[in-house]
């Protein structure tokens, strides 16, 4: 090729230098021609012809220059090619070798890759078949591949399982019972869910063995069709040890909420992870709603901190701590809790938990404060308390104790209590017995104090159930009464011995009558007297309450002398003693030389001071069982007797007798009549005139009252007022008179007479605690006034007790009432007594108005009256005037007004308003012109 090329290029040049001298010479002719005469020749065609010679041979060049162009191209190409085709060749050998190579490693691949394949097929049956679950391949529900450890767990033949569904799944139970198959055929259906699911169920392959099956469910695809893997484990063995778990959590959860405290254990971080009942109890709260909370957040703030901070001190020491805290509880109330904190760590996770165990020592507290309160109570009081054993031996004993129970050979603690205090022997071992069988004891004892002196003690002794510290022990309370008995003996000598004389009083002949009638046997009798003295109350009243006094004193020496000592004297008050002789003693004196002894005895004087005196006795006598079996009746007798005596004249012995019963009967009668003539009407009143000493003029009336039985009978005053003050009728009756008079007095004012009506008051009424009460009642329901009245008390009543008759008329005479001592100069009272009574009025008696005209003494002590009473201020009123001369003389003696017979004998009201008209114009002799 290359000579070929070579031949070419040669030919190519010469051709060049032929075609190029050629054209230099056609040229050199153009221009010779061009240059020379173009007429003389006919040029212009041999021009044409060289132009167009030249022009080809231009072609031809150019022509050629590509020729050689194209030439050297495909030279090169060819050289090029011829060099590719060199290195293909080298290259194609290469290539020959990498093949060998390659298909080389493919033939050691494949055999590799078939030896692979053979691995993981063994590996996959070694799997499918060595694993210990069974493991089932299901397609549409049916069995196309299991291991024999699945038959093996469900107990079947191969047959029983491929292509079916099988039996021990249709059977399968879930947890609760119900049955598993539908939820076991969800799993094995493919695309029911894109993981594998698990399912633990309960089978049953036959009858008598039953097994727990996690069953797991993994979708995979063969061939392109969907497929189920079940693998089914047996975890019996699991499931039993989770209900072991189960049942070892529920007993340990019983067992901290088995615990009556709270308690509580904490993370840390403070999150609450125990809490059991009691604690959720006491907070108020529920379990779910605190566990995994912060458990500062269960109390208020300032006790959260306080906790946080011991909790703090708790976790870098690691010491238990023990801490009082005061937790709102739910129901408002404030428990003092005493909280035990400790530490431990969780072996596995390695954290730390506090744990909290709480006692409520509320009651604790109030406990330890009322026991300290009883231990002060115990230590301070001015009463002994001792704590007895059963057996009466002593505990326990305060100061008052130990100071009154005084042992000289040391302290009596330790010791009986019989050493301490001395009882009736007999009497402190029953008491023991009755406190052991739960009842209280109390009784005397005695002890010697320190200064022996013996001292009375009151002993209660009483089971302590109360206190549970001294439970089965006797609480022992022991009270000086040395100081009290002291006071007792005298109040009973006060209340049964007459202060005077010393003799016993009514109230203790009362009781030892009735001793002596209930012991005496009915054979032996018992004499009961009576006696009274005559005229004492001159002396009284002559020579002044103390003589008076020394006389009753000597009287009651007097009387028991000659009785002797075994008789018994009392003395019932004012003049009045008794005597009590049993048949005993009168068998060694007759009654008869005791009575005549005793008036014996009273002919003589008694000394008194400067002067003697002699007062006689009246003596009533009555026999017990002969008339009357019974302490009251026996002194009702007495009394009639003795009064018998008196009316009978001084100095006399009077032995009751049934006549004097008979009065006494009428008196009964009486009493009945005047009862129910109280509630029929028939008590009435009249009028007594008064009239003015000075002027003669009237002045008012005195209300009496009168009783005319339904038929027709009149009873005097006489006869009922003494009844009615026996019985006490007298209230009553005093109320029907006021009422009277009231309503009179209203019907006076009314006709423009002015009313000023005196009304009888008796002792009984003044003694009424609501005898104020009724007259006001009476004012109100009348409309009366008080200033229309005068209350005539008499002197009798006002002595009887001066001390509350001074503040009844004090008090009538705030209401406007005036006050008249009626009867006045036959009371008991000196004349100078009248000073402290607060009265308006002194209404002198009868009979000194009856002797004043002729007999000295009367004259002189309606003078005195009037001296002293108008010195008093006092209106003095003369009663029972009867005649113009004892009028006379009692004006000129001073009296303010005149009441009697002589003025105008007690009347009808109607009478009386005759009465007042015809005072009008009239002159009464006694008045001084
Ligand atoms: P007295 O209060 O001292 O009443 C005066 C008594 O003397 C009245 O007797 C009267 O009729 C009577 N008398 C009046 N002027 C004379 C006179 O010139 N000469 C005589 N010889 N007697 C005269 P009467 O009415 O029989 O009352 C007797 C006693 O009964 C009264 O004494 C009084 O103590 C009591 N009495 C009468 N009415 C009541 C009454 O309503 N209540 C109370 N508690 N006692 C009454
Ligand atoms: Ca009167
Ligand atoms: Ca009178």
């Amino acid at each position: 090729m290359s000579t070929v090329t070579s031949g070419q290029s040669e030919r190519t040049v010469a051709g060049w230098d032929r075609v190029s001298a050629l054209l230099l010479h056609t040229e050199r002719l153009l221009q010779l021609v061009e240059n020379d005469d173009p007429a003389t020749c006919d040029r212009s065609v041999d021009l044409e012809l060289i132009r167009q010679l030249c022009g080809s041979v231009a072609e031809m060049r150019e022509a050629l220059v590509d020729r050689e162009g194209q030439l050297a191209r495909v030279t090169e190409r060819s050289e090029a090619l011829a060099r590719a085709q060199a290195d293909a060749i080298v290259h194609s050998a290469e290539i020959i070798d990498e093949l060998e190579r390659t298909k080389q490693s493919l033939s050691d691949a494949r055999a590799a890759a078939e030896q692979a394949a053979q691995d993981t097929q063994r590996l996959a049956d070694t799997v499918f078949e060595q694993t210990h679950d069974g493991v089932l391949v299901f397609h549409n529900h049916t069995c196309v591949a299991c291991n024999d450890n699945s038959l093996d767990l469900l107990n079947s033949t191969r047959d029983d399982v491929i292509g079916r569904w099988p039996v021990s799944f249709t059977r399968a139970k879930l947890d609760t019972g119900a049955s598993a198959e539908t939820l076991l055929r969800q799993i094995c259906t493919p695309g029911y869910a894109e993981e594998a699911r698990s399912l633990e169920v309960r089978l049953q392959p036959v009858e008598t063995h039953e097994f727990w099956a996690e069953v797991t469910a993994t979708e995979f695809r063969m061939k392109d069709v969907g497929h189920v893997l079940l693998v089914v484990r047996d975890i019996t063995a699991r499931k039993k040890f989770e209900v072991e778990l189960r049942r070892h959590r529920d007993f340990l959860n019983n067992i901290i909420n088995a615990v009556p405290d709270p308690l509580s254990v904490k993370a840390v971080d403070r999150t609450l992870v125990v809490a059991n009942d009691a604690f959720c109890n006491v907070l108020g709260v529920t379990r779910d709603e605190v566990l995994g909370q912060n458990a500062d957040q269960l109390l208020p703030q300032h006790l959260a901190s306080h906790i946080h901070s011991i909790e703090d001190r708790l976790l870098s020491t690691g010491d238990c701590s023990m801490a009082e805290h005061e937790i709102p509880r739910a129901d408002g109330t404030t428990s003092i809790v005493s909280t035990k904190r400790s530490v431990f760590q969780d072996e596995s996770s390695g954290e730390r938990f506090i744990v909290a165990t709480s006692r409520d020592i509320t009651d604790d507290r109030l406990r330890e404060d009322r026991l300290r309160l009883l231990a002060s109570v115990f230590n301070s009081s001015t009463e002994g308390v001792a704590i007895l054993s059963s057996e009466g031996t002593i505990r326990e004993a305060n100061p008052a104790f130990l100071s009154m129970s005084w042992n000289a050979e040391g302290t009596v603690l330790g010791r009986a209590i019989s050493e301490a205090l001395r009882f009736d022997d007999r009497e402190l071992a029953t008491a023991l017995k009755q406190v052991e069988a739960g009842t209280s004891w109390s009784g005397k004892a005695t002890a010697t104090d320190k200064n022996r002196v013996t001292r009375s003690y009151w002993v209660s002794l009483s089971p302590s159930a109360d206190l549970e510290e001294v439970s089965g022990r006797i609480i022992a309370l022991v009270s000086d009464i040395t100081e009290l008995e002291a006071t007792q003996a005298k109040l009973r000598r006060q209340a049964m011995y007459d202060n005077l004389t010393g003799l016993p009083n009514r109230r203790f002949f009362r009781e030892h009558l009735q001793r002596l009638i209930e012991h005496s046997p009915s054979s032996s009798g018992v004499t009961i007297c009576f006696l009274d003295l005559d005229d004492f109350k001159h002396v009284n009243d002559s020579a002044g309450h103390s003589t008076g006094d020394t006389l009753l004193q000597s009287v009651g020496r007097r009387i028991e002398r000659v009785v002797g000592p075994d008789a018994f004297v009392a003395r019932f008050g004012g003049d009045e003693f008794a005597i009590i002789l049993t048949s005993e003693q009168q068998v060694l004196r007759p009654l008869a030389e005791t009575l005549e002894g005793l008036l014996c005895a009273f002919r003589e004087s008694f000394a008194l001071g400067d002067t003697d005196a002699v007062v006689g006795l009246s003596i009533g006598v009555t026999h017990f069982p002969q008339h009357a079996t019974d302490v009251d009746t026996l002194m009702c007798n007495a009394d009639i007797a003795m009064y018998a005596a008196k009316a009978a004249g001084k100095n006399r012995i009077r032995i009751f007798t049934s006549d004097m019963q008979d009065g006494v009967n009428m008196r009964h009668q009486v009493q009945t009549k005047l009862r129910r003539a109280l509630s029929e009407g028939e008590i009435g009143l009249c009028y007594q005139p008064k009239v003015d000493a000075e002027t003669g003029q009237s002045a008012g009336c005195e209300a009496l009252a009168r009783w005319r039985t339904s038929s027709g009978e009149y009873i005097p005053p006489s006869d009922f007022i003494p009844v009615a003050e026996q019985t006490g009728l007298i209230l009553p009756l005093g109320e029907v008179v006021f009422q009277l008079a009231a309503e009179q007095a209203c019907r006076w004012f009314r006709q423009g007479i002015a009313p000023h009506i005196a009304v009888n008051v008796s002792p009984h009424q003044l003694r009424h605690p609501r005898y104020i009460e009724q007259l006001d009642d009476v004012l109100k329901q009348t409309g009366a006034s008080a200033d229309w009245f005068e209350l005539e008390i008499t002197e009798y009543a006002m002595m009887d007790d001066v001390v509350h008759a001074v503040s009844v008329i004090e008090t009538l005479s705030a209401r406007g009432f005036r006050v008249a001592i009626d009867d006045f100069g036959t009371g008991y009272s000196s004349l100078s007594y009248i000073k402290s009574f607060p009265i308006h009025t002194l209404k002198i008696d009868l009979s000194f108005v009856r002797d004043v005209t002729h007999d000295f003494q009367s004259n002189a002590i309606v003078r005195s009256i009037v001296s002293l009473g108008t010195g008093l201020g006092l209106t003095i009123v003369a009663e029972g005037v009867e005649t113009a001369e004892q009028a006379s003389v009692l004006t000129e003696a001073g009296v303010s007004i005149l009441q009697g017979y002589y003025i105008g004998k007690p009347m009808s009201a109607q009478q009386y308003e005759s009465w007042l008209e015809e005072q009008v114009g009239k002159t009464w002799p006694f008045v001084v012109q």
